[in-house]
């Protein structure tokens, strides 16, 4: 804190990001990343766009990408909105739709990047608690809230809501705009797009940083009626007119074109992800059902912060959150087989050698 410091800039509680440390033969599986490489297709595609034209600006409307999108996805240009991550596209989302005169609601255990944008834009917001096996009872936000967001599957619980019930939330609250975050959608969860053809205050949020293994370039997207998209370009214009850079949008437009690879390293993550989900429970954890890329686990007789301290001490590493439910817990990642079995040893070592007084 300095005297220079803006009153927004001292009143801000910034997200922390999982860490990302230098150790040697360190077993990452803290932040979601995909175990997998990238399409070959996506680096060859940055590669020669590498070698054209970064002299120039990138198109400011990224067309290219929105049209790739637009066919992939069922919808038309217009309807596609492109960001620097979807943390980017979601904080439009918040500037441009979920500040309304009343409250915002979304789960009190979520992404907890939303209570940092609410804090930043001045959003008056209310958490909506999980029931007790951790899930999200979407008959509380039938009532009340001027905006909603839910992440779906939820995050860090991997639960996913269908199809079906975002149609009737949306539906029932066809007043409010209403934010799907679809960050983990393709590792099991069934998608909303097809919804937003009949309800015209229903955005979904994706991204390619999980499924498509691009967490580095940098790639998110919102899919939405015309008018709400218009609303995102409006914020974007008033920020950063330049959101993707050449490589970016060459290498997302990449990714899209490889379907056969998207959906082999896909079905490999689902694959592992019931692996490990056996493991944990044979070790005598609670997983909950998850259908994104990583599990949300508890044991009877360690507690989160003590697991997660001692897999660090065996260089393997997974997310720990403080905070009421969620204490108790460890996140972790779906990774490659041999990121597993590290993981299952580790598990082992330190179950065998402690058990909580
Ligand atoms: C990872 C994640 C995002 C953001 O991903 P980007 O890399 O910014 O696209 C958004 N929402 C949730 C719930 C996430 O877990």
């Amino acid at each position: 804190m300095s005297r220079y410091w803006s009153e927004l800039a001292r009143g801000l509680s910034p997200y922390v990001p999982g860490e990302q440390p230098r150790i040697a033969d360190l077993v990452k599986l803290n932040t979601n990343e995909n175990p997998f490489e990238p399409s070959p297709r996506v680096i060859d595609a940055i590669r020669s766009t590498a070698a054209g034209t970064l002299r120039l600006y990138p198109d400011p409307q990224s067309l290219r990408l929105r049209e790739a999108l637009a066919d992939y996805h069922g919808v038309t240009p217009a309807q596609v909105f492109v960001g620097n991550g979807s943390d980017e596209v979601l904080a439009h989302a918040f500037a441009a739709l979920l500040k309304q005169p009343e409250p915002l609601l979304y789960p009190d255990v979520t992404y907890s990047f939303y209570p940092v944008y609410c804090r930043l834009l001045g959003i008056d917001h209310e958490t909506v608690p999980l029931d007790a096996d951790m899930r999200i009872c979407l008959s509380d936000y039938r009532a009340r809230g001027g905006s909603i967001i839910i992440a779906n599957p939820n995050a860090p619980t991997g639960i996913a809501l269908s199809r079906a019930e975002i149609e009737q939330l949306v539906g029932n609250r066809s007043d409010v705009p209403v934010v799907i975050d679809e960050a983990y959608v393709d590792f099991g969860a069934e998608t909303a797009v097809p919804l937003i053809h009949d309800h015209a205050n229903l955005l979904v949020v994706q991204t390619m940083s999980k499924s498509r293994a691009l967490a580095g370039l940098r790639v998110g997207y919102a899919i939405g009626d015309a008018t709400l998209i218009e609303a995102l370009v409006r914020v974007k214009d008033s920020f950063n007119s330049y959101p993707l850079g050449q490589l970016a949008e060459a290498g997302a437009v990449a990714a899209l074109q490889d379907e056969t690879y998207f959906q082999e390293k896909r079905s490999a993550i689902i694959a592992n992800r019931e692996k490990l989900t056996a493991t944990l429970i044979r070790f005598g954890f609670e997983v909950l059902p998850s259908s994104a890329n990583f599990v949300f686990a508890r044991h009877p007789n360690h507690t989160g912060a003590a697991l997660s301290a001692a897999l660090r001490e065996r260089a393997v590493l997974v997310r720990h959150f403080s905070g009421p439910r969620v204490s108790d817990f460890i996140r972790i990642t779906v990774g490659s087989e041999t990121e597993q079995g590290r993981l299952t040893e580790a598990l082992a070592d330190h179950l065998a050698t402690s058990s909580r007084a």
